[in-house]
């Protein structure tokens, strides 16, 4: 008998060389295991109920399938298979990534009706381009209309994801100084100033840290010099680092002080945070005309003090990125959810049976949280 169930967690549907990026194939063949075995996708609701009363509103066994971050491959390969197999999904959005665009593109069902050859599905892949020495990475994102027509279809239960999916600086420890880097992607996009020549302190998910921030007139004294010194080229110079680091221990001479910068006070964070979280809320909200009630923390980061400024949002159902069991008595504030990596089958259906038992996966998750 099923104890727990299982909750999937997938990035992308396309042909990327990389463990988050399941080939459509791949896909369908869990789909056809999942539906082979008897499960069927449920709701957060049917979810919610299952954790608080242990009530069971399905058949035999349920899973959960949820899709993170809105990339195009959702509406291209995730959406019509969901729909040829009868499941249904989460998906959750990072808002600020959405294309404006006012029209659905083509997906895998324009080819299976024959419409299309294969090749005329859009490149869910991702492309590289070179910028300021900076390498690249570019994926290409849902738009709003296919969010709502998928939302529409009641088969995708769209969600936010935040809305910007940021780092921020959360140390005061320079670590580095911002610079040409050799490889660039959203994801390393960081709230703070990254001019180059600012420095560079340890970055941690933005709803999970107290921001720090380096004073104004440090930042522009420091990105100056490397703007009268050459700019990207300045970072040639055998000693770059030694010359900023000069620029450092001068103003703290002047100032005589070691503090080169404040940490936000818990309520500027708080502020910070309830703001991101509305922000998300409000947007997906709006554009898919519904009250949103779940949420997933963006590298499944949080705290005690976002988990309860989550709920003060209303949200009713956090997705976490912990491993572990969804049996009656957990909570819905900290839904285990685990990554499904492109790996061979037998490593899926292992994964599926082993979140469907609530002791094994209590110990699964235990034994995770420790390597
Ligand atoms: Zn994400």
């Amino acid at each position: 008998m099923q104890t727990s169930v299982p909750v999937l967690l997938y990035h992308h549907i396309n042909y990327d060389n990389d463990v988050l990026s399941i080939p459509p194939e791949l896909f369908e063949e869990h789909l056809k295991f999942l539906k082979s075995e008897g499960y069927e996708s449920i709701t957060k609701e049917q979810l919610g109920e299952y954790l608080e009363t242990g009530k069971k509103t399905w058949k035999d066994k349920a899973v959960v399938i949820t899709f993170d971050d809105g990339y195009l491959d959702t509406w291209v390969y995730a959406y019509p298979l969901l729909k040829k197999y009868g499941f249904n999904a989460i998906l959750f959005l990072v808002t600020w990534t959405v294309e404006e665009d006012e029209f659905t593109g083509l997906n895998l069902e324009d080819y299976w009706s024959g419409k299309i050859p294969k090749e005329r599905l859009p490149n869910c892949s991702s492309t590289y381009s070179i910028e300021f020495g900076c390498r690249i990475k570019t994926v290409r994102r849902l738009c709003w209309e296919e969010v709502r027509t998928m939302e529409r279809s009641g088969i995708i239960d769209v969600e936010p994801h935040s809305k910007t999916h940021r780092k921020i600086y959360a140390s005061d420890k320079i670590v580095d100084f911002n610079r040409p880097k050799d490889k660039l992607s959203a994801w390393q996009m960081v709230k703070g100033d990254e001019r180059f020549g600012t420095p560079d302190f340890e970055r941690k998910p933005e709803l999970a840290a107290r921001e720090f921030i380096a004073y104004q007139d440090l930042r522009d004294r420091l990105a100056d010099y490397v703007i009268q010194n050459g700019y990207a080229e300045f970072f040639k110079k055998p000693n770059w680092r030694m010359e900023l680091e000069n620029i450092v221990e001068e103003y703290k001479k002047e100032k005589s002080t070691e503090k080169i910068g404040e940490f936000e006070s818990e309520e500027e964070q708080r502020k910070r945070i309830k703001t991101e979280l509305e922000v998300a809320k409000g947007e997906v909200g709006y554009e898919v005309r519904k009250i949103c009630e779940a949420f997933s923390w963006p590298w499944g980061a949080y705290t005690p003090l976002s988990l309860e400024i989550a709920k003060e949002v209303g949200f009713k159902y956090l997705f976490t990125t912990k491993h572990g069991s969804n049996s009656p008595g957990d909570s819905p504030f900290e839904i285990k959810r685990f990554g499904v990596w492109k790996k061979d089958l037998d490593w899926f259906k292992s994964r599926v049976r082993l979140y469907s038992k609530k002791l094994l996966s209590k110990a699964y998750g235990a034994v995770y949280r420790k390597i």
